[in-house]
């Protein structure tokens, strides 16, 4: 896999870059209580579906809880080179808490690499303190760019308590993601797209997203299977075959490089990926 934007110095990230995934570890802080979207496919009982499989929402903990746990982890497991912050909900629909906890961690921890997980709508404004923090991965999951299937795929966004529906909704979000993503590389951060394929809904889309993708120069495409959860629009969708995404991957990968490696991790992960 060619990681051309990826630095030496950023290779201790195991999801960023595959070769040192039985080497390096993360951990997933979980403090992020709540979200600022409505995806078709989510249920908020659940952990955010973008980087985490369906399951009972995970704990919630303070900013203190967090600095305290990762502490005591790296206590246990040197080898733990990032943290990340990734549900249960978004990280930026209560930015204070996300940005409370860097701040605590680069306290006395400045050598851990910190990542982050975001839907993107509510980012853009954020990317200076992730900077000043030397935040320095950050994730956004895009699912599509055209705002005919954002309407099927996202059912409402929340910009300062105004609840926006329909197309006007999905057209905002791909907006502030596409801003998101720009003033991301702009700034020099090392940034990965999610998307979720839903066959019938974006499947077909994925190839010219992946291309919109690169020139915006995003710097890792994360393809991710649909997994239906029961209770939501999408419950009766048949996920993509294994052996159907890995093609849709190596189409991909011909405009973007591709993660091949995601475990689709719990909010409150920890340890080596493998
Ligand atoms: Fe659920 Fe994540 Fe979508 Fe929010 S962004 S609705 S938590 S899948
Ligand atoms: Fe890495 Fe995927 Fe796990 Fe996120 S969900 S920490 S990208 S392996």
């Amino acid at each position: 896999m060619s990681h051309t934007n990826i630095s030496t110095l950023e290779r201790n990230h195991p999801c960023f870059f595959a070769e040192s995934r039985g080497r390096f570890g993360r951990i997933h802080l979980p403090v992020a209580p709540s979200c600022n979207i409505q995806c078709a496919y989510c249920r908020r009982d659940h952990d955010c579906l973008h980087e985490n499989r369906p399951g009972v929402t995970n704990g919630v903990i303070s900013p203190e809880a967090a600095l305290d746990r990762l502490e005591r982890t790296l206590e246990k497991m040197p080898h733990i080179s990032v943290a990340g912050i990734a549900g249960p909900g978004d990280a930026f629909s209560e930015p204070e808490l996300t940005l409370q906890t860097f701040e605590l961690i680069r306290k006395t921890n400045l050598k851990i690499a910190l990542c982050v997980s975001s839907n993107g709508l509510n980012l853009k404004d954020y990317i200076q303190p992730l900077v000043d923090l030397n935040v320095r991965f950050v994730t956004i999951t895009v699912n599509t760019i055209d705002p005919g299937i954002g309407t099927v795929l996202c059912k409402m966004v929340n910009i300062e308590g105004a609840v926006v529906e329909g197309r006007i909704a999905a057209q905002l979000l791909i907006d502030r993601q596409i801003e998101a993503i720009s003033s991301l590389k702009a700034a020099g951060l090392t940034v990965k797209v999610n998307s979720v394929v839903i066959p019938g809904i974006n499947d077909d889309h994925i190839l010219f997203l992946a291309k919109k993708m690169k020139i915006l120069g995003v710097d890792l495409m994360n393809l991710l299977p649909l997994i239906p959860v029961t209770g939501t629009a999408l419950e009766s969708i048949e996920p993509l075959q294994p052996v159907k995404m890995k093609k849709l991957r190596e189409r991909a990968g011909r405009y973007i490089p591709q993660m091949h490696h995601c475990r689709r991790c719990r909010s409150d992960a920890v340890g080596l990926l493998d």
